[in-house]
């Protein structure tokens, strides 16, 4: 497995398993279960994927040291806000049955740059605590980011986004270098289309590896996480298939350079989720 290390030390599994939309019950409790079999060491779950306690149980169940496993979960879009940050926080710990959660993150900045502060004020006082070990946002777009340097006490350590052949993020990602905050990408697969990529067709031949693998080692060696979701026990094993291979310099550029722009996911400035101003 390979790391990074995130602005406060803390050390994060380049790769992971990703789980939205898979079912709580047997389909997550199975996909975690054969990821850590595998050697996955990163599970990235979310309040709104319902699926908390399955991957808790299954985590649990595995009878590996907690220490040595990585857990994301992410504050529910649409309930960004002070006291929900706590308040879903510690459901969190309970449907995951632990006691501390590794990266926990804001899901969606809400336009609201005020509610958006207020709410990763709750998010600094949670890590201070010591239950979340890091903290950090999603689909925070460049200017979200500049708005919360206004009033952070400690920033993001890390940005997840939609991140993948079609959309490459490397504006996004100079920035975030920059600012010392790690990056991980969603969707890689871009829900099936990557498959029709002729450049990634040629790559998966010249180096004998599927095209998910290819993706990922493509992230990976950029030092972004990368989290392919699937339910599929030969499908999770051979996603992880990618630490004994290297893409060259020349290979990674053609990727970079791709004709494409294609989102798969909304636009964080266009995709609004209502807050809940009731139980805010
Ligand atoms: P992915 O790009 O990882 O694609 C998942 C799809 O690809 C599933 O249908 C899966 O099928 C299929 N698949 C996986 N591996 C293979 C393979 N080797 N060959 C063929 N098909 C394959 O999509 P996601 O959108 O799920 O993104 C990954 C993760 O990112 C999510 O699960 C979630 O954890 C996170 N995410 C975060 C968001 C955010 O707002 N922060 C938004 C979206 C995702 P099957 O499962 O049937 O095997």
């Amino acid at each position: 497995m390979k790391y990074i290390t995130l602005a406060n030390g803390v050390k994060m599994p380049l790769l992971g398993l990703g789980t939205f939309l898979s079912e709580n019950g047997t389909d997550a409790y199975n996909s975690v279960k054969w990821a850590l079999e595998a050697g996955y060491r990163l599970i990235d779950t979310a309040q709104t994927y319902g699926n908390e306690e399955s991957v808790g149980k299954a985590i649990k169940d595995s009878g590996i040291d907690r220490s040595e496993i990585f857990i994301t979960t992410k504050l529910y879009p649409g309930k960004i806000g002070y006291n929900n940050a706590k308040k879903y926080f510690e459901e969190s710990l309970k449907k995951l049955d632990t006691d501390y959660i590794d990266l926990y993150l804001i899901h969606w900045p809400s336009q609201n740059y005020e509610l958006t502060s207020e709410c990763w004020k709750a998010m600094e006082e949670i890590y201070r605590t010591g239950k979340a070990r890091a903290i950090g946002v999603s689909n925070f777009n460049i200017h979200h980011l500049e708005n919360l340097k206004k009033t952070a006490k400690i920033m993001p350590m890390l940005n997840q986004v939609e991140l993948h052949p079609g959309l490459r993020q490397l504006h996004m990602q100079k920035y975030l270098n920059e600012n010392n905050i790690a990056i991980n990408s969603y969707g890689p697969l871009m829900k099936g289309q990557a498959f029709d990529i002729p450049l990634l067709k040629e790559l998966s031949l010249k180096y004998n590896k599927s095209i998910p693998n290819i993706i990922t080692k493509w992230g990976i060696q950029r030092n972004v996480v990368m989290i392919p979701k699937s339910v599929t026990k030969d499908r999770i094993i051979e996603n992880f298939n990618v630490f004994d291979f290297d893409i060259t310099g020349e290979d990674m550029e053609k990727i970079n350079n791709l004709n494409i722009t294609r989102r798969v996911y909304s636009d964080p400035d266009n995709a609004h989720f209502v807050p809940l101003k009731e139980i805010i």
